[in-house]
């Protein structure tokens, strides 16, 4: 590891303070820097000026908004975990929120960065010497994808666990820069470019998740990893399901680790209505395949990737709805 590059360190109280120094040029945002700082050790990133969030009080509380929490984007993992409206009505939060990273660093890292979660690959995520020796790649200082030479796009993976579970929640997400605020569906804050993932503008600062409760709904969370105690997701998918006796009223159905963002599979309403049988299961677990394109931005193949996603959704789903 190299040592952290020079930067400015900010500390501001307050999101106005804070948008304002984040319209600076080459100013980045930190939560609680468990992601962040390792790839500044790197050499992925050189801010000249960090702006840290950590005294943001307005940032850290969760409260209720009558349908659902307004999650602010500095609460941490430890503080989502622990909190009792959370264990009762989110607990597909719960389940996604303690596979993340180890219990040190979820007492620092933020839901905040867990979304914004800069995205990996075998090519990416290494030192500065070993990615030097490789001439960098299209994420970061080179000119070649390695994991796809014949592509001008970064397929380098998002592999957050909260995102596909805030999605089954129907998450909305808070963004403030100097510009105000806007209110955006979570699943349009990303793309499928793993150089450019987050849809934010310069300086735009997300302030807090909003999350819907879901009355009636059966719900689970499921990651693949190659490490069982600490290890980012190679497949995770979150599924939110609601049956009228045998029939299906409403799926929800949501990865990471496949793409460059977390993905919200679509098209499953077309089965809303039908009965929950195998034929059912089957087509929705075609979905969640046709629609997942994991690459070879791990060790793992992605066609095994693949595989594996769509056999976690088969089971999940499966045990939901009982087929
Ligand atoms: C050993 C290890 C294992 C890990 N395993 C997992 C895992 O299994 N699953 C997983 O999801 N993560 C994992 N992580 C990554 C990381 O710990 C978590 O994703 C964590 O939730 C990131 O939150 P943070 O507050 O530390 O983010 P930071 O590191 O502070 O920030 C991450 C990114 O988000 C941006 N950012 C932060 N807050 C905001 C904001 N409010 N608005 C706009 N941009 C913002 C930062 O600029 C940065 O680009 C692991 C990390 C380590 C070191
Ligand atoms: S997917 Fe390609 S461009 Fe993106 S980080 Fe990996 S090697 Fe680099």
């Amino acid at each position: 590891m190299e040592l952290l590059p020079e930067f400015e360190l900010r500390q501001p109280k307050t999101t106005a303070e804070a948008v304002a120094l984040g319209a600076e040029i080459g100013a980045r945002y930190i939560g609680g820097g468990t992601d962040f700082v390792p790839n500044l050790r790197r050499g992925l990133e050189t801010p000249s000026a960090v702006i840290d969030l950590s005294e943001i009080t307005e940032m850290q509380s969760i409260e209720e908004t009558g349908e659902g929490l307004r999650i602010g984007a500095s609460v941490t993992l430890e503080q989502l975990l622990s909190d009792q409206r959370i264990k009762e009505d989110f607990l597909l939060l719960a389940q996604a929120a303690e596979t993340i990273a180890g219990n040190t660093h979820r007492q620092s890292a933020t839901v905040g960065g867990n979304l914004c979660l800069d995205t990996r690959c075998q090519f990416y995520n290494q030192s500065e010497w070993w990615r030097k020796s490789n001439n960098y790649c299209l994420k970061y200082r080179g000119d070649i994808c390695h994991v796809a030479p014949k592509g001008n796009i970064c397929r380098a993976a998002f592999s957050g666990d909260l995102a596909p579970a805030m999605m089954v929640h129907g998450a909305k997400v808070e963004l403030v820069s100097a510009e105000g605020k806007r209110v955006i569906d979570l699943k349009d804050l990303y793309q499928e470019d793993g150089a450019n993932y987050l849809l934010l503008n310069p300086g735009e600062l997300l302030v807090a998740v909003i999350v819907e409760k879901l009355e009636g709904y059966q719900t689970a969370y499921r990651k693949v990893r190659v490490r069982g105690g600490v290890d980012f997701p190679l497949a995770g998918v979150a599924v939110g399901v609601k049956c009228d006796e045998n029939h299906l009223t409403d799926i929800r159905i949501a990865l990471t680790g496949t793409n460059s963002r977390p993905l919200l599979i679509e098209g499953v309403e077309e089965w809303f209505g039908e009965v929950t049988d195998e034929a059912c299961v089957a087509a929705l677990v075609k979905l969640v395949r046709a629609q997942s394109k994991p690459m070879r931005s791990t060790f793992t193949p992605g066609s095994y990737r693949n595989k594996v996603v769509a056999n976690v959704a088969r089971r999940l789903i499966g045990e939901l709805i009982n087929v």
